[in-house]
């Protein structure tokens, strides 16, 4: 099952609702800042670092929000599975459907102009945990990050 956002201009919005909802369904509270650090991953189509956001929400908030209360937000988002951090790039993603309580995040990450597209592998990331599993390895987490172009610039070639 791919959900894959390929335009991700009308993905702001809804998210923002999904995420709302996802809050209250879980009775989790999202406060000013939560909301805001959201808002400015999901605005954006390619990954955020943390000091964008720390840029960002210095010019445009309602005051200067003190970096430990960004990163703090970031960690509930990410918790939460509404937020995903990409490894390699150190970068914040949005998670395309913040309902689904417990996924696994395979991403695609476009090369040349970073687009990344969440996959939901559900099948693939099944397999990784039993082979884990099978080890005698506790798996906690794991990201996978297929490097490549996307749709858009391998037709531009
Ligand atoms: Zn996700
Ligand atoms: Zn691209």
């Amino acid at each position: 099952m791919y959900c894959t956002h390929p335009e991700h201009e009308h993905a702001s919005a809804d998210l923002l609702g999904s995420l709302e909802r996802a809050c209250s369904e879980r009775g989790l509270r999202l406060t000013d800042t939560r909301r805001r650090v959201f808002e400015l991953v999901a605005a954006d189509s390619r990954p955020v670092k943390a000091y964008d956001l720390l840029e960002k929400i210095g010019k445009h908030g309602s005051g200067p929000a003190a970096p430990p209360t960004v990163y703090r937000a970031l960690d509930f988002l990410m918790r939460n599975g509404f937020v995903h951090r990409l490894e390699t790039l150190n970068a914040y993603v949005p998670c395309p459907h913040p309902e689904a309580t417990d996924h696994g995040s395979q991403f695609l990450i476009c090369e040349q102009c970073q687009e990344t597209l969440e996959l939901d592998a559900k099948d693939v990331a099944d397999r990784l945990r039993t082979q884990a599993r099978q080890q005698g390895f506790k798996p906690h987490r794991h990201t996978i990050e297929v490097y490549g172009l996307c749709a858009r610039c391998s037709q531009a070639r």
